[in-house]
């Protein structure tokens, strides 16, 4: 463990803005909703990152980018990294035929507006077909940022995996690097109601129960981990939830040996200590 911080806290943002309401066809409130990302909650998170010299993580649809550059630009100057979120939000399990085309656009655009070719993949709604990782990967990618099988630990995305109801076989290691998510790590399934105001709309005290529980736990018992946030600036970006995210940032600085990194670098020094490479073929 000498050189690795003992936990690692990676804030990441889905810049989805308007995308998923467009691409589903949602009317002018949804719509007005994913707009409070890119004209409030941008700002609000990139000044509060920028007073406590963070780096984050930023998945951006193709079409955020094409309809907001100047939220994207934002992002980029503040020293963020861009990660791939498909181009209108498309949920890629439905887009078989059409997915590989998708993720290479969105890729052509995060590269003109970060001016480096993004590294991270992560899938909108957590939702893959497949074979989307096997596309993923044959573009060049390094890492995704969609799957539960660990919590803190990163690892090698199986490739050649047979599942039958008889028994299953789990493949082997492939060349992408997984950084696990969880829905309970998540702003939007706490936060967010879904059309007319139905859902969940937790008080931020229970969320930071959840994201302070799981950040102690793997402090004392998971040395080495990352502990990945998923956020979403239209819902982190309301005044009362903005003060808890910066109440668990003062809770993750008063531990001894905690950092915040971007998953690039994360990617990066896990790939330097690799004990498991992938199989070759
Ligand atoms: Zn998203």
């Amino acid at each position: 463990m000498a050189g690795q911080p003992r936990l690692t806290v990676a804030l990441t943002f889905d810049h989805d803005a308007i995308s998923s309401e467009v691409d589903q066809g949602h009317g002018p409130v949804l719509r007005s909703r994913g707009q409070f990302g890119p004209r409030v909650g941008v700002p609000r998170v990139l000044a509060l990152l920028e007073r406590e010299r963070i780096s984050a993580t930023w998945f951006v649809p193709g079409h955020t980018i094409a309809t907001f550059p100047a939220s994207v630009a934002a992002i980029v100057a503040g020293g963020h990294e861009l990660g791939c979120h498909a181009w209108a939000h498309e949920d890629l399990a439905e887009h078989p035929d059409d997915e590989r085309a998708i993720i290479e656009r969105s890729f052509a655009a995060l590269s003109a507006a970060a001016g480096i070719a993004p590294t991270g993949f992560r899938a909108p709604y957590w939702s893959l077909g497949p074979r989307t990782l096997e596309h993923v990967a044959d573009l060049g990618f390094r890492y995704d940022s969609s799957l539960m099988a660990d919590d803190v630990h990163p690892y090698r995305v199986p490739v050649d995996e047979r599942h039958d109801r008889a028994v299953s076989d789990l493949g082997r290691p492939g060349p992408l690097v997984e950084i696990p998510i969880s829905w309970a790590l998540d702003d939007w399934p706490q936060f967010e109601p879904g059309p007319r105001g139905v859902g969940p709309m937790s008080a931020p005290s229970k969320v930071l129960e959840i994201w302070a529980g799981e950040l102690r736990y793997a402090w004392e018992h998971e040395p080495g981990g990352v502990l990945t946030i998923t956020m979403h600036p239209e819902a982190i970006g309301r005044g009362h939830r903005l003060a808890m995210l910066e109440e668990f940032i003062g809770i993750a600085r008063s531990l001894d040996g905690v950092v915040f990194e971007r998953l690039d670098q994360v990617v990066g020094r896990w790939l330097a200590g690799d004990a498991s490479p992938p199989a070759p073929r």
